[in-house]
């Protein structure tokens, strides 16, 4: 007997016959013997439906005071389905119980719209296993030190479910959701896309962070720091399979790395296509400059990912990086209005149809020629590389947006990541 946390995603919570299916398949495990909390998402569609009911009526400035409301708004997604789930698993015949975020309660600071979970009190759900209850606990939502409800960003239920069974000490956490685990990359972009079995964290995170929507990027750390057991798995496999079978099934985020020592070298192909490049051209080699540049752009809580500068030429440099696309007007607005005239830089130009593409394995670290060896692919595809950004475990490029797709085929093919893993 094991204390596990089930998470349900908004497509498998999307109707009252789904969150039957979900209430049919927690009770299996429960009646295997585990203790069971569950943490699902909103119905699907309904944060965006609420969110947009306050767009509607928003005030015309973004306040404090007004993302306070979104989350009291927002977090009567998870709210209601709680209460649906609590409702269908007693309809199985299970004791349940519900619990909003501020019940348990889940500690959060008061960033309203993207809290951080601070602590968890898991004492009233222990009592309720204890009494052999079925403990189903909001996801996304938590309540700061003042008693505001506040919520975890978008797809915060994911940080929930990890950050609950990281308290609870859970044997494991099955993030249940609409596909099957972890790809080597996109089915849709590559259909010979393979699922991985097991997929080490901090190759997870480097996904996570670029471009694989599976999991919040933030669930991932959590497991990270607090050793969670994480599996991805499909809620659409029929309830009542082997639950010996549905144990194994998706993908183990795993913490050993030398479980992954005889797999291959690069585990997975992500990409990037919410970023664009600026470049800020002639601008005087002296110290300082990356910090005038880069700090006017941070002052603006714009998140800057690739950099690149070059060697200077009688004494001019140019200087490149890559922002999210949504904040591409408003870095080249703010450099030429506060850092071009005060730099005496001659010129920026910027580029929104970019991508970024990287292929990520922990292998890498131990292997040389792997960057080698996909600017080659890249290179018979007859494909630019603009920027490089390497990591120990990864290297991206940035490419002209309309080669993405090929791109990333023609990486799977060369790491030969259509191939089952020996
Ligand atoms: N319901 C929230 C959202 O749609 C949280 C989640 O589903 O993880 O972002
Ligand atoms: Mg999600």
């Amino acid at each position: 007997m094991a204390l596990i946390v089930h998470k349900y995603g908004g497509t498998s919570m999307g109707s009252t016959e789904r969150i039957r299916l979900v209430a049919k398949r927690v009770a299996k495990w429960a009646r295997a013997g585990h203790q069971m909390v569950v943490v699902p998402s909103a119905m699907s569609g309904e944060t965006n439906r609420l969110l947009g009911l306050a767009k509607e009526l928003a005030p015309a400035k973004i306040t404090d005071a007004y993302q306070r409301e979104l989350d009291m708004l927002a977090s009567t997604g998870e709210q209601v389905s709680v209460a649906l789930l609590a409702i269908a698993l007693q309809g199985e015949g299970m004791e349940s119980v519900s619990y909003a975020g501020w019940q348990v309660p889940i500690l959060t600071n008061s960033a309203h719209t993207k809290a951080r979970i601070e602590s968890i009190d898991d004492q009233k759900v222990r009592v309720d296993l204890v009494a052999g209850k079925v403990v189903i606990v909001t996801g996304f939502q938590g309540v700061d030190e003042a008693g505001n409800i506040t919520t975890l960003g978008r797809g915060g239920s994911d940080t929930s479910a990890v950050a609950v069974a990281a308290a609870m000490k859970a044997a494991e956490c099955l993030i249940y959701t609409d596909v099957d685990g972890i790809y080597t990359t996109d089915p849709r972009v590559v259909p010979e896309a393979r699922r991985l079995q097991t997929v080490g964290f901090e190759e997870m995170l480097e996904m996570a962070s670029m471009g694989s929507k599976v999991l919040q990027i933030r669930s991932v750390e959590f497991a990270g720091k607090y050793k969670v057991p994480l599996r991805v798995l499909s809620s659409f496999t029929p309830w009542d399979i082997d639950i010996a079978i549905e144990a194994k099934s998706g993908t183990l985020i795993t913490f050993e790395e030398d479980e992954n020592m005889e797999q291959a070298i690069v585990s997975g192909i992500a990409f990037n296509r919410d970023e664009a490049k600026v470049s800020v051209l002639g601008v005087p080699d002296t110290p300082g400059i990356a910090y005038q540049i880069l700090g006017a752009v941070a002052d603006a809580n714009i998140e800057v990912d690739v950099i690149i500068q070059n060697v200077s030429k009688d004494g001019k440099t140019d200087f490149s990086f890559t922002v999210h696309r949504n904040d591409f007007a408003k870095t080249v607005d703010l450099l030429k209005e506060k850092v071009l005239p005060k730099l005496g830089a001659t010129e920026i130009i910027g580029d929104a149809k970019i991508c970024k593409v990287s292929i990520v394995g922990i292998g890498m670290r131990s292997h040389v020629g792997v960057a080698c060896k996909m600017f080659r692919c890249l290179s018979e595809e007859g494909i630019n590389i603009q920027m490089i950004s390497t990591s120990e475990i990864k290297t991206s490029v940035v490419i002209d947006e309309k080669y993405m797709e090929l791109a990333v085929r023609a990486l799977h093919k060369a790491f030969e990541l259509d191939q089952p893993v020996a």
